[in-house]
């Protein structure tokens, strides 16, 4: 049977690359796939790193709303607060005897989230992927959807997964494949082609906001970086022009489109032609999500029952697989 896992951080604003890398694909696959579809909000990640508890809580609200706004529907998949579950922190203290920190040295998220004060990081940012495996072993997840981001964090959970099942002779977990979006996997920063598009990152100008309004979205994608070339005919030819390469992406990703049916319209154009084209359909594909989430937003109570809802449930999926791995260690 199908179970899909996926998760995001309640740290700050959804943005574009969010809704593109991630959410969409939830959206879409609530419908394509039979079986268990479980989205979580990564509470216990988001501590590991500067935490201010009050903003948390209203992130976590804010993200929720804009989940169910962009259109995970509650009658088709699972949607929960991690910390609600605390079988996600009692399997990832599990896995840390098996993950090795050999392993974890090897993860470039820590080299670029620690940045040069990596003696001054969180012992939880360095650990934070073993948090991640255990958030889908414990559902004994078969495909994870994730961005171009998360491929190396999935890769190491199957080690993970590997190395317990082996050392334990058990078959208590699953390997989970990821499925990777096509197009659209990365979404770059506004301000820098070689950044990715983040909801850490402290320019706001760096990222369109599932909540922006019209104004906002053209104000940042007429500011957007770029270049003074026109746009080429062929995709091969944004080779080397890494802003120009993202926009034509999120137009793509966005139309439903390949690149090059893209370039093919907008062969010999100027950004001063592109941009605007890409800001209205920025803009009409936010608006009915932007709509659906004022309406949420007004009414926390019944968010909150939500994710109760669906804590409940994934509490009860987890607990065979938590039992099995204290059962697998002697811990039972
Ligand atoms: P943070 O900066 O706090 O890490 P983030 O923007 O990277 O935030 P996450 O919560 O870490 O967001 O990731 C949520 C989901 O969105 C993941 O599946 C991730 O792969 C995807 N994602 C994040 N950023 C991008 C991006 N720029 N392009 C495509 N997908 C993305
Ligand atoms: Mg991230």
């Amino acid at each position: 049977m199908t179970r899909i896992v996926s998760g995001i951080q309640p740290t700050g604003q959804l943005h574009l690359g969010n809704y593109l890398g991630a959410i969409r694909n939830w959206v879409r696959m609530q419908d394509q796939f039979d079986g268990e579809k479980l989205f979580f909000l990564a509470d216990l990640h988001a501590i590991t790193v500067h935490n201010d508890p009050a903003a948390l809580k209203a992130n976590i609200r804010e993200i929720a709303a804009a989940l169910f706004a962009a259109g995970v529907d509650p009658a088709k998949a699972t949607l929960f607060r991690q910390a609600a579950v605390p079988a996600h922190a009692e399997l990832c203290w599990l896995l840390n005897g098996t993950a090795r920190i050999g392993w974890l040295n090897r993860m470039t998220q820590f080299k670029e989230k620690s940045g040069k004060n990596r003696e001054g990081a969180s012992v939880g940012l360095f650990a934070y992927p073993v948090l991640q495996a255990a958030d889908v072993l414990l559902y004994r997840a078969t495909h994870v959807p994730v961005g171009e981001d998360q491929k190396q964090h999935l890769e190491l959970a199957r080690d993970i997964a590997t190395k317990f099942n082996t050392d334990f002779a058990t078959e208590l977990f699953t390997l989970p494949e990821p499925i990777i979006p096509p197009a659209a996997a990365r979404i770059m920063s506004l301000r820098d082609g070689s950044a990715k598009m983040s909801k850490s990152d402290p320019s706001d100008m760096s990222r369109v906001n599932l909540s922006d309004d019209p104004d906002a979205i053209a104000a940042k994608l007429r500011k957007a970086k770029t270049d003074p070339e026109p746009l080429p005919d062929d995709p091969a030819q944004l080779e080397g022009r890494p802003e120009a390469r993202n926009l034509v992406a999120i137009y793509a990703a966005l139309s439903d489109e390949t690149q090059a049916q893209v370039l093919a319209r907008f062969a010999g154009q100027g950004f001063g032609a592109f941009k605007p084209a890409l800001a209205e359909l920025v803009v009409e594909t936010l608006r009915p999500i932007g709509t659906r989430l004022a309406e949420l937003r007004r009414d926390p109570a019944e968010l909150d029952r939500l994710l109760a809802h669906g804590a409940a449930r994934a509490r009860e999926i987890a607990a065979p697989t938590l039992a099995g791995a204290y059962a697998a260690l002697g811990l039972d």
